[in-house]
């Protein structure tokens, strides 16, 4: 593995719980077991949830669990110029639209067709596909409602996307993926971004989002192996998508098995007794975190 570049990229918008403390010790035991670059990247562009606090428990709880990371750290918030040439770019060719539906206008729209019996798409998360009536319009009439200061979010158009790439049958959007149990094997994953529909890409209170901030930086830090929960396993599929758009490279995934709580529930961040803050508090030490997460 000699000479790849590992990553654990959590958003300090709670604290860190068992199933970080499984991600980042991955990452770090494969970073060094190759002698590889480990680094650790806030992704913290949503100002408004993202708070110092956590952020320092973030830092604290790593270094607690023994983890060492190349500096300098990689800030979101610090970078906003780089996720809005990104953006730039793919309005510039056409691949975006601005998407003025609300949240409750969308509400009004989906219920309309349960109503009328039509089963409306879902995506992977279960979330409902945005209807994307707004993609039709005109640029005198999109300008109009810009100019007269309607809310809109910037949203990828994923049929566009698509026909631009030259998707023949032998170049198919795909991902290789390494098998969390055997890391000698890995599979490559055929791509469906189509799921997710026309996902966001910017909205006003955060002028970019998940999605594009992860395969932009992703690049610019030359990450060459994405080891992450495998919540995160469909998403990929939308950011293979811009990767191609952008001409980034693509790195190589593994998604991780998840920890659940009793309940077979993910570990959410109110969970207090999985945090490694609690648990550290109980007198739990860094090896009994390691067996907790079962490594
Ligand atoms: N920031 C994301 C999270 O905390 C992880 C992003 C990623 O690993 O791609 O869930």
């Amino acid at each position: 593995m000699t000479g790849s570049t590992f990553r654990f990229a959590p958003s300090p918008n709670g604290e860190l719980h068992l199933g970080h403390a499984l991600s980042v010790l991955l990452n770090s035991d494969l970073a060094k077991a190759g002698d590889d670059r480990l680094l650790l990247r806030i992704e913290d562009i949503d100002l408004t949830r993202c708070t110092p606090e956590y952020e320092a428990g973030i830092h604290e709880d790593l270094r607690w669990l023994g983890i060492g990371w190349e500096e300098p750290v990689r800030r979101q918030s610090e970078h906003f110029e780089d996720y809005a040439q990104a953006l730039a770019r793919l309005i510039e060719e056409e691949l975006v639209y601005p998407a003025f539906m609300s949240r409750g206008e969308i509400r009004a729209f989906i219920a309309g067709q349960d109503k009328a019996g039509r089963d409306w798409p879902r995506d992977p998360d279960g979330a409902p596909l945005y209807p994307g009536l707004d993609k039709s319009l005109g640029t005198a009439e999109r300008q109009r409602r810009i100019g007269d200061g309607q809310p809109f979010a910037w949203r990828l158009d994923v049929a566009a996307a698509l026909a631009r790439l030259d998707l023949s049958p032998g170049r198919p959007l795909e991902w290789r993926e390494y098998d969390d149990d055997d890391l000698g094997r890995f599979r490559t994953v055929a791509a469906d971004p189509s799921a997710w529909g026309d996902v966001i890409l910017a909205r006003r209170e955060i002028p970019t989002s998940y999605h594009l901030s992860v395969i932009v930086d992703d690049a610019l830090q030359g990450v060459t192996h994405v080891v992450r929960g495998r919540d995160l396993y469909h998403a990929t599929a939308i950011q293979r998508l811009l990767q191609e758009l952008l001409g980034l490279p693509a790195p190589a995934y593994r998604h991780h098995r998840l920890i659940l709580d009793a309940e077979g529930r993910k570990l959410s961040k109110t969970l207090g007794h999985t945090g490694l803050a609690a648990l550290r508090a109980d007198g739990k030490t860094p090896g009994d975190i390691r067996r907790l997460v079962g490594l």
